[in-house]
């Protein structure tokens, strides 16, 4: 019988202290029962740790802080919850604190063997944490590996220019690529590669969390849309990533090789600048 009790006792103190931990607490000056030894649970906390078993019951010395400290834990948790999954938008800070902790994750990542070898740096992401809009290119290139930023050269001038005529400035967007290594010689990333960095990608578009996305170029619009269609056909309309509209375009790089595909891209640009209410003159 005492053992019974004994056990019972134990389970409900590993379940306060389990409780504890969750909300916060990390020292205690005493604990209220004598001859108690802090064992590891051997299971998992029980979600809901507010409800009074019978064993609880029994020993109501023990069950009124507990209920009270789970009430802050449940709290405590139902918050953190509610941030991881993005229901509460995220502050300006918290949104730059999210992404420095990502980009600093990204900086010693070796998934990908061959790139992780020939970089000379990861290439994370720029622009504004609470952007509205999100442009996405396929993977660093020479200056953008030299830089550490992406779309900085030659085709980065140009998607300058065209963020200009679109009357908004680098600094409104957020910027960054399928890949954030570079791949050599400019080869296209492989599927594998795409699929390691996904998580980053997916990662910064969860804390961004913006409105709109463009994706820059076949490499971008398959891979964020999963689709093998051309970018010829994906162009022109808009596709739904989460909560944000896509739309698909060419890549500033294609443009510099056959610039008559440049008013289509404008085309393009003037469907986003209407659909985000921006002025087209
Ligand atoms: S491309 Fe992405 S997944 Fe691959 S090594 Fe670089 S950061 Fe890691």
């Amino acid at each position: 019988m005492s053992e019974t009790i004994d056990t019972d006792l134990r389970r409900v103190i590993l379940q306060s202290l389990e409780s504890w931990h969750a909300s916060g607490i990390t020292h205690l000056t005493s604990i209220p029962v004598p001859n108690a030894s802090v064992e590891t649970p051997r299971t998992a906390p029980q979600e809901s740790s507010t409800e009074t078993t019978p064993d609880m019951a029994k020993k109501p010395a023990a069950a009124k802080p507990s209920t009270q400290i789970d009430q802050a834990a449940q709290t405590a948790a139902a918050e953190q919850a509610e941030l991881r999954s993005q229901k509460k938008p995220l502050s300006r800070d918290q949104r730059i604190t999210e992404l420095q902790v990502l980009s600093q994750t990204v900086a010693k990542c070796t998934r990908c063997t061959e790139l992780a070898k020939t970089r000379t740096q990861t290439v994370f992401g720029v622009g504004n944490p609470e952007a509205r809009l999100v442009f996405i290119g396929e993977a660093p290139g020479a200056d953008e590996d030299a830089q550490g930023e992406p779309f900085v050269g030659r085709a980065g001038q140009l998607l300058n220019k065209i963020i200009e005529a679109m009357k908004l400035t680098r600094e409104e967007i957020y910027i960054c690529n399928i890949l954030r290594c570079r791949p050599p010689g400019n080869r296209l990333p492989a599927p594998e590669e795409a699929g390691h960095c996904r998580e980053y990608l997916d990662g910064q578009l969860g804390i961004v969390k913006p409105e709109y996305i463009v994706c820059w170029g076949s490499c971008a619009s398959q891979n964020l849309l999963g689709t093998t269609d051309t970018i010829g056909k994906l162009r022109g309309r808009f596709f739904q990533y989460g909560e944000a509209k896509v739309l698909c375009t060419y890549h500033p790089s294609y443009l510099l090789r056959n610039p008559a595909a440049k008013k289509d891209v404008w085309e393009d640009m003037k469907i986003l600048m209407k659909e985000m209410g921006l002025p087209l003159e």
